[in-house]
């Protein structure tokens, strides 16, 4: 495989990630290329960056231009970066893998169709998942395919946290707990190993602190339980999703305000969270930087349940030795991180204020009994790395 590339997609309603790694002698992964097209359906917006974070290409396209015109565009300028290189294979996110797919799979007619029978459980997410796929599949067919998902990772956890209180026949047909962002916490399990491999055998919650956020329990690297469970929408407060609801929320909704599924689908998944709470943004840049009192409350409310929700994964865990911060929020935002350890305090959790405004690495006092950290993720890394293992038996 040395000479090769590989290339990982991560493609959602109106964006399609990519990053783009040569298979090095020793099989190592090194990035070449990496970006995004954003946009698709409104103003479509090819940008591509090199490793040093360069630009190697922008480009904007007409609204009409369809999701299989720009998939094309991005495919031709991948051809044009192998360098020289054989394009080996091409990983893809995919949010859900349901009950069978536990690890990455090479995908087949088969499986594609097993994985488009599991979009009820996604549908925002697994159809523009699996589009890309299809369209390879039918444009380039000896370009071997893999499905890295994002339910993986979580296979470990427990019957105990897997279920609802539900009626027993419920669950069992897949109404129950999956979790999501795996490909993030397997990147930061692998990374823990590598830079505290005493912590990574011990007790971890990991906080994926993006648009999308979560936090996972880990034991021994190992998913035990997670904050996301049926769907995306629960734990959390996020970006602009509610994170867990009183369903009876939802219910009054429907028979006392009169609003339809796809109503409340569209506000739990596209106006709650720092958005409908601060009424400004998503952004939580745009809101630390605020001085308005309704952006400080959606802060203050996102901060609340990180708290509340890592003090109900540390009894999934029976206590707590490190925890680690990740993803966009997790990752830049010190006061955020400051104020989540300062509700963690009786956890153990002393930060070192100091360390803290650096950012990456360990960020607790020495003498903190729990140990913090901030590790940058990188989803389409994992993709790469699964695709290639994936490849090799
Ligand atoms: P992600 O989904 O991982 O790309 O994360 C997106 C989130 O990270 C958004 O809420 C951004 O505002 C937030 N973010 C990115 N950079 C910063 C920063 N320097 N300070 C605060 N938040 C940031």
């Amino acid at each position: 495989m040395a000479h090769d590339a590989v290339l990982a997609l991560n493609a959602g309603s109106s964006s399609v990630k990519f990053a783009l790694f040569a298979v090095a002698a020793g099989e190592g992964l090194t990035r070449v290329a990496h970006g995004q097209i954003e946009g698709i359906g409104s103003a479509p917006h090819l940008l591509a960056r090199d490793p040093a974070g360069g630009v190697l290409e922008e480009r904007r396209f007409a609204a009409a231009a369809t999701h299989e015109d720009l998939l094309g565009i991005l495919i031709d300028f991948v051809t044009g970066h192998l360098g020289g290189r054989a394009l080996a294979a091409i990983g893809h996110r995919v949010v859900h893998g349901g009950t069978r797919f536990h690890r990455p799979e090479r995908v087949t007619a088969e499986v594609l169709e097993a994985l488009d029978a599991l979009a009820p459980l996604a549908p925002l997410h697994q159809p523009h998942n699996l589009a890309p796929i299809r369209a390879i599949a039918a444009t380039r067919p000896a370009v071997p395919q893999v499905a890295c998902f994002d339910t993986g990772f979580h296979h470990t956890m427990p019957a105990l946290a897997t279920s609802f209180a539900l009626p027993h026949a419920m669950t069992e047909a897949g109404i129950r707990r999956y979790g999501f962002h795996g490909l993030s916490y397997e990147f930061i399990a692998r990374r823990l190993r590598v830079l505290a491999p005493r912590l990574a055998a011990g007790r971890v919650i990991v906080a994926h602190l993006g648009n999308g956020a979560s936090l996972c329990a880990m034991a021994g690297g190992r998913s035990v339980d997670t904050t996301m469970g049926f769907t995306a929408l629960d734990g959390l407060m996020m970006g602009t999703r509610s994170g867990s609801l009183d369903p009876g929320v939802v219910l009054h909704l429907i028979a006392q305000r009169g609003m339809t599924a796809a109503a409340v689908e569209d506000l739990l998944y596209h106006r709650c969270g720092l958005l409908g709470v601060s009424g400004i943004s998503n952004d939580m840049r745009t809101l630390l930087d605020s001085d308005d009192p309704l952006a400080a409350a959606a802060v203050d409310l996102f901060v609340f349940r990180i708290g509340r929700e890592a003090g109900a994964l540390a009894s999934s865990l029976g206590g707590l030795d490190g925890f680690v911060f990740t993803a966009g929020i997790g990752e830049h935002a010190a006061p955020v991180r400051a104020a989540v350890c300062a509700r963690l305090g009786w956890l153990g959790v002393r930060l070192d204020p100091a360390a803290n405004a650096r950012g990456e690495g360990l960020i607790s006092a020495a003498d903190s009994p729990v140990a913090v950290w901030v590790v940058p993720t990188d989803e389409e890394a994992m993709i790469a790395r699964h695709t290639l293992e994936t490849l090799q038996g």
